[in-house]
């Protein structure tokens, strides 16, 4: 069984860009009133506590989204992406701070309007038994759906929905490097069943061949298919794994990472020209931060 628990790494600075693009995304959706459906094919255990046993131990959150409520407030605006992101983890912290932080699942469901539908794939045991008394917390009744299953093997089947209306976010953890293929596959198969859904991948920038390959095959696919795309990555530090003269070898952990869009909101390109920077800037952890924003279509 897999190893991956997403709390060791909630509110890391993958998962403030991946959010940051989840809701500018998503509530460009929304401004439509046609009921939504959310796919989210890997959605972890729903919130986590930032203060808890695993976040401590891993400490990613600090320098993720907590950079963004530790820092004495600047005159500088921030990005509206990233108000708009802030205000969400916001509104799970009303005594302030952000001891509280919402996955996927929770900042979807903050969002979405009673007529909208959420359908929630996780496969780990634990993680899927966490995230089905987080949800039932929320008294949802039949808008939001919790499938303890494959979510690459089953979750086209909610494309097209009735409104023609979706947005399919891809979250793997890319433990197993068939991941990359796998939504790869899975992406094809749903743009074929419906090819006007939006869709958002995240992966790992890591040197593996996988993982710059995914980005190009998505590009590919989108293009071939005459659709609209767009890319963007936040690096934070350099890649470079370090050999201490005592023989102790350094690795960095997660550099960076992106999100590939497949249909994305025509006002994306122009928030995240804004908020990248802004990101590079305030999560940067040596001189090798930087973003890079692409699109297409
Ligand atoms: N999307 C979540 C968020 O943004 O808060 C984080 C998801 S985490 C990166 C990936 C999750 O996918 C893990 O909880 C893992 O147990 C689960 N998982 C792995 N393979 C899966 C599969 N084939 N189908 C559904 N869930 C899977």
């Amino acid at each position: 069984m897999f190893s991956y628990r997403h709390a060791f790494h909630a509110g890391n600075h993958a998962d403030v860009l991946k959010h940051t693009v989840l809701i500018a995304t998503l509530e460009y959706l929304l401004e439509k009133d046609a009921a939504l459906t959310v796919v989210d094919t890997h959605a972890g255990a729903g919130l986590y506590r930032l203060d808890g046993d695993y976040a401590d131990t891993s400490g990613e959150a600090a320098n993720g989204v907590l950079r963004f409520f530790a820092k004495a407030k600047t005159d500088v605006p921030l990005a509206d992406a990233i108000e708009r992101y802030l205000a969400v983890i916001r509104d799970f912290n009303p005594r302030g701070g952000a001891k509280i932080y919402p996955g996927s699942p929770f900042i979807v469901q903050h969002l979405l309007r009673d007529h909208d539908k959420l359908k929630l794939y996780e496969l780990h045991p634990t993680d899927a038994k966490t995230l089905d008394a987080n949800i039932a917390q929320l008294d949802a009744g039949r808008q939001i759906a919790v499938l303890r299953e494959d979510g690459f093997l089953s979750a086209t089947k909610f494309l097209p929905p009735p409104s023609r209306r979706a947005l399919v976010l891809m979250d793997p953890s890319y433990e197993i490097k068939s991941d990359y293929g796998r939504v790869l596959d899975f992406a094809g198969e749903a743009l074929k069943r419906f090819a006007t859904g939006t869709y958002a991948v995240w992966y790992p920038i890591i040197p593996r061949p996988e993982a710059h390959d995914l980005p190009r095959r998505l590009k590919t696919m989108a293009t071939k298919a005459g659709k609209s795309w767009l890319h963007a990555t936040l690096t934070v530090k350099s890649s470079k794994v370090i050999t201490e003269p005592t023989g102790e070898v350094k690795r960095p952990g997660l550099p960076a990472s992106g999100m590939f869009l497949i249909n994305p909101p025509h006002t994306l390109k122009a928030k995240l020209a804004e908020a990248l920077p802004q990101l590079v800037e305030r999560l940067a952890q040596d001189r090798n931060a930087s973003f890079s924003l692409d699109a297409g279509g």
